[in-house]
């Protein structure tokens, strides 16, 4: 009997279960651990932030994809892992699990670059709870403003203007009206403020889309400070300097949500694991390089391409991809003793940001797609994201054919 120990529940690890499941039917037992009881869609984190969706319908229980003849489900905090006694440590399992196979798949957290007062003045947007606070935050400012009428109570900053930053500003524009209405104001006087360090957002498009998405926010009333680099912050307020400037600036707002960038879990570092901002440069075969029966998955791994110029970059997809290589080289060796000979290829399908609900503009097969057609095709990304965790059983109780819920 061979023992799996699957770390962490999102996108990779939970998809190497569920095809692993199918996979493999007997000599096999399967253990996943996360901290949550529930599955979520990292990718629409930003609609909960935002209120434009409930968590409930970004996420869903473990148990509907766990099989327990084969699985063991533990929900607990992995507290560390010894590659070379073969074991996981959990916080409240007195017990250490031992594995023939380890599949880490523990993900991203929120990077502050050291920048002083982030963590205590910006929220994340991680997780589930982090999105619902954000909400619940940008809420209790609308409702302040009934009593207090300081406009700072109806400005919410976005600190970074990445693809989260964006796609945030974006969900953001479509709840406008809503924060308005609880406000007393007119949606207008909602004011969304995105700072950028860069002057060339989202380098991973051509010059001419990256303009397109920047325009079409801009153009739905976000307030864009970019080539603007944000030098600390304080309650309330963002200080940063402009391209050479050496004066500061700066900005006031009710709400300050920080998107400068993910690293992976610090966890990989505290293992042992050679790692860079919580990410391993893993072989061919997904593994780490010291140790050929430990997968390292999704976010906190790093693939290089066949260039060899910069490892691809983290995105659900490619978590996906990799849970798909992962099963079939594990179940090939638990049912042959081999390995699957070929190593991990990738092909994107597609990148594409959404603005709101129906706009949108990336890259897919090829062709620069944008508005309605790009929102579309994101929904449509997304929504194969969740039919290869979770099936057809939870894409259909999410309502998800429906593009535009
Ligand atoms: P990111 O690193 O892509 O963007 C962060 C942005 O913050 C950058 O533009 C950077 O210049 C800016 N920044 C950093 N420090 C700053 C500072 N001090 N002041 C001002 N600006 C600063 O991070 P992300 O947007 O969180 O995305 C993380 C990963 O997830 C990326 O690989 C991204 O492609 C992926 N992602 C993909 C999708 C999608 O496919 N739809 C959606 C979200 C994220």
């Amino acid at each position: 009997m061979k023992e799996v120990v699957v770390l962490g529940a999102g996108y990779a690890g939970l998809k190497t279960v569920v095809l692993l499941q199918k996979k493999i039917k007997d000599n096999v037992h399967i253990i996943l651990v996360d901290r949550n009881d529930y599955h979520f869609e990292a990718t629409d984190l930003h609609e909960v932030a935002a209120g434009t969706q409930t968590p409930s319908r970004i996420s869903y229980p473990i148990s509907d994809v766990v099989k327990p003849n084969i699985t063991t489900f533990i929900q607990d905090e992995v507290v560390g892992v010894d590659t070379a006694n073969k074991t996981v440590k959990l916080a409240k399992h007195a017990e250490l699990l031992h594995y023939d196979y380890c599949v880490v798949g523990l993900g991203f957290v929120s990077e502050s670059f050291g920048i002083s007062g982030v963590d205590e003045n910006a929220f994340p947007m991680t997780d589930v709870d982090e999105a619902k606070t954000i909400y619940n935050h940008i809420i209790a400012k609308m409702q302040d403003y009934q009593q207090s009428k300081n406009p700072d109570d109806l400005h919410i900053i976005i600190c970074g203007g990445g693809f989260t930053g964006i796609e945030l500003a974006g969900a953001l524009v479509d709840a406008r009206p809503s924060y308005a209405k609880i406000a007393g104001v007119d949606p207008s006087e909602i004011k969304i403020t995105l700072i950028e360090a860069s002057t060339r957002l989202l380098p991973m498009f051509s010059e001419k889309l990256a303009d397109y998405g920047v325009n079409l926010v801009k153009k739905l009333g976000v307030q864009l400070f970019d080539g603007s680099r944000i030098s600390r912050i304080e309650p309330g307020k963002v200080y940063y300097k402009h391209g050479d400037d050496t004066e500061e600036q700066t900005q006031s707002a009710g709400t300050i949500i920080w998107t400068t960038g993910v690293s992976g879990n610090p966890l990989m570092a505290e293992a042992g694991f050679k790692e860079r901002r919580g990410r391993v440069m893993v072989t061919d075969h997904l593994n780490d390089p010291d140790h050929d029966d430990v997968y390292i998955l999704g976010d906190v791994a790093a693939v290089m391409p066949p260039d060899g110029k910069r490892p691809y970059p983290t995105t659900a997809q490619i978590a996906l991809a990799m849970a798909d290589f992962t099963a079939e080289d594990i179940a090939s060796r638990i049912k042959t003793g081999k390995r699957k000979a070929k190593a991990f290829t990738y092909k994107s399908l597609g990148t594409v940001a959404s603005v709101g609900n129906t706009r949108g503009f990336g890259e897919a097969m090829g062709h620069e797609i944008k508005g309605y057609t790009a929102s579309a095709m994101k929904k449509i990304i997304a929504d194969r994201s969740l039919m290869e965790t979770g099936g057809v059983k939870e894409l259909l109780s999410k309502g998800r054919f429906d593009l535009y819920h």
